[in-house]
């Protein structure tokens, strides 16, 4: 089994996650037990660059330093399952992942992994949800964005935003319809060859949920922002601390909350965006005006599936907070919403989690 260097780059990296676990208030070396044992257990922590294009920040109280980092590797290994299978601009050898799929658009059906059945089924659930605001298959008007944001973010002075005809166009191949899952063959078809699949609003909280179920208790796991605990705290009356990172790019936190058992997820104008004529353009698209919405600095999701907060997070950038506040209640989540004037509006439930 290949092993990964954890030590190394933690120390690097507490703070660099949207919702770091823990990082805001105990900043620890990793792997370090601490210093008070919780019921025989000591605490450690790890992080790693390697999954999903962002930052893997881990916690968990074990027996020992080996045992931690068994576990440890077992959730890596699991979550780089996830990753590559998910990954719509690498190949693997030897599987066949969603690039393979969107490769294949207009062509016959793809057998995959039953992995990506499932967060197929999942998306459109979502999909439908949503009433179409967080929608996977709007590769075709995601993908031009993409290509936009790199470019300009190489070439700041050359910086342009996509042309509204362009994004007319590829928006005519958005339509979830043509995605075919065949869940008995165990095969995805695209019907229609423009069309393709981004999953970037989803698959990385997906894909935390579905390696936490699996996973021991007493770890907090934060994928790029994506944080679930797999149990609540063996300390602290069971109480995990995370922190919302601010979207000023300063080092404070917006707020830090105690969570026992929900996730929290983020979306915000400020991780991946590139600036044209002064003006931000950042990653999430209104599928109605297939631009960046205009609404929100950020939006914060707590709920107990961290598939369903990553949907929401980037449904609810979208929405009113009307229309959001609707999502929320179809969940049983909560929300805060922070606008550009730095004012943060809360979902009725939210404020009994904020501790500072
Ligand atoms: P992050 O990935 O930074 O945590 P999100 O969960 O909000 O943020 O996902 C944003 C990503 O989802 C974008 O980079 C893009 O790939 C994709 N995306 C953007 N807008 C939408 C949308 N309306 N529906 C589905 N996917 C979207
Ligand atoms: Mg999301």
């Amino acid at each position: 089994m290949k092993r990964i260097l954890l030590p190394a780059l933690a120390l690097l990296l507490l703070l660099s996650a949207c919702g770091s676990p823990e990082s805001p208030v105990e900043p620890s070396l990793s792997p370090s037990p601490s210093a008070v044992p919780a019921g025989g257990l000591s605490r450690y922590s790890a992080s790693f660059l390697t999954l999903f294009d962002t930052v893997t920040n881990i916690v968990g109280y074990a027996e020992g330093e080996e045992a931690f980092s068994d576990m440890v590797q077992d959730i890596h290994d699991e979550l780089e399952e996830y990753h590559q299978l998910y990954d719509i601009y690498n190949e693997y050898e030897g599987i066949n992942n969603l690039k393979t799929v969107n490769d294949n658009a207009g062509g016959e059906p793809v057998e995959v992994d039953q992995k990506i059945i499932d967060l197929l089924l999942f998306s459109r659930e979502m999909y439908e949800a949503t009433g179409g605001a967080t929608n996977v298959a709007m590769g075709a008007v995601l993908s031009i964005w993409h290509d936009a944001r790199e470019y300009s973010i190489n070439n700041p002075e050359d910086a342009y935003v996509p042309a509204i005809e362009e994004l007319e166009a590829a928006a005519e191949h958005t339509d979830f319809s043509c995605i075919i899952i065949d869940d008995e063959n165990n095969t995805v078809q695209i019907t229609d060859p423009e069309a393709s699949l981004d999953v970037g609003a989803i698959a990385k909280g997906y894909a935390v949920e579905m390696v936490c179920r699996n996973a021991p208790d007493n770890f907090l796991v934060s994928v790029g922002g994506n944080v679930r605990p797999t149990s609540p705290k063996p300390e602290d009356d069971g109480r995990w601390i995370v922190g919302i990172e601010s979207s000023d790019g300063s080092s404070d936190f917006l707020h830090t909350l105690y969570i026992e058992d929900l996730c929290v997820v983020t979306s915000g104008d400020y991780q991946r965006y590139y600036i044209c004529n002064g003006v931000r353009y950042h990653h999430i698209i209104d599928p109605e005006t297939l631009f960046p919405p205009d609404l929100w600095r950020s939006v914060t999701i707590l709920c107990p599936d961290s598939g369903i907060s990553d949907a929401l997070s980037t449904a609810l950038f979208t929405l009113t907070q009307e229309e959001g506040q609707e999502l929320l209640d179809k969940f049983g989540a909560e929300a805060m919403w922070v606008t550009h004037d730095g004012e943060k509006l809360y979902s009725p439930g939210f404020e009994q989690y904020i501790r500072s």
